[in-house]
């Protein structure tokens, strides 16, 4: 499967905030957008009036990079998006936020969502008691997500067990740190998702 294996501090400095994509670093000093907080490359520093285009198209990367969504993958999620009922950019959000490596990082079981990719592909999950090792998969309400019972003993997930009780998990969201275990109590509103991202940009650059 495709993915990025560029540097990731770079994302976060092209866009310009935090996008957490390296788990305990990005709480340290050793932060790259803290030390330098200006676009990377040799221009980087100089200040770039963006048209009405490229503000949509910044948007987009950022949510891509946010998530970890290469950009086929996520142009599916907006024609998907698109197809249901409702707001199409709430939509957009709400099957991201329901993606099984997402949730893991929600409910403090990886400290990144790269973390928890390798976590579910390595076939330390399950859901609903059935192994998953497909990141993507999409969970709905309902659904009891654990890390594998013969995995638990594993240092990484001794570490995870406390780490993720000093994590703070959306209220959508339902978990048991002791077990490693967790459960999507419902969908979440576009209240409850707390991301800095302008869905409908996203959405009024794919209208184009
Ligand atoms: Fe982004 Fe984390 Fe790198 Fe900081 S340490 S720039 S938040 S990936």
């Amino acid at each position: 499967m495709a993915r990025y294996i560029g540097a990731k501090c770079k994302l976060c400095r092209r866009e310009g905030l935090k996008l957490f994509l390296k788990g305990e670093r990005c709480y340290t000093g050793k932060c790259a957008i803290d030390k330098r907080p200006y676009a990377p490359g040799q221009h980087g520093q100089k200040r770039k009036k963006l048209s009405e285009y490229g503000v949509q198209l910044r948007e987009k990367q950022k949510a891509k990079r946010y998530y970890g969504v290469l950009e086929a993958q996520f142009r599916n999620y907006f024609e998907k998006a698109d197809k249901e009922k409702g707001i199409t950019g709430e939509n957009l959000l709400r099957l991201l936020e329901l993606r099984l490596d997402n949730i893991i990082y929600r409910l403090g079981f990886a400290s990144s969502r790269t973390e928890s990719r390798q976590i579910v592909r390595h076939n330390h999950v399950t859901v609903n008691g059935q192994k998953v090792n497909i990141p993507s998969c999409r969970l709905k309400e309902g659904d009891v997500i654990e890390i594998k019972e013969d995995s638990k003993d594993m240092t990484r997930f001794k570490i995870a067990k406390e780490a993720s009780e000093g994590v703070v998990i959306p209220e959508w969201l339902e978990r048991d740190a002791k077990s490693l275990k967790g459960k999507v109590n419902h969908v979440p509103s576009r209240a409850q998702i707390n991301v800095p991202i302008e869905e409908t940009l996203i959405i009024e650059l794919y209208s184009k």
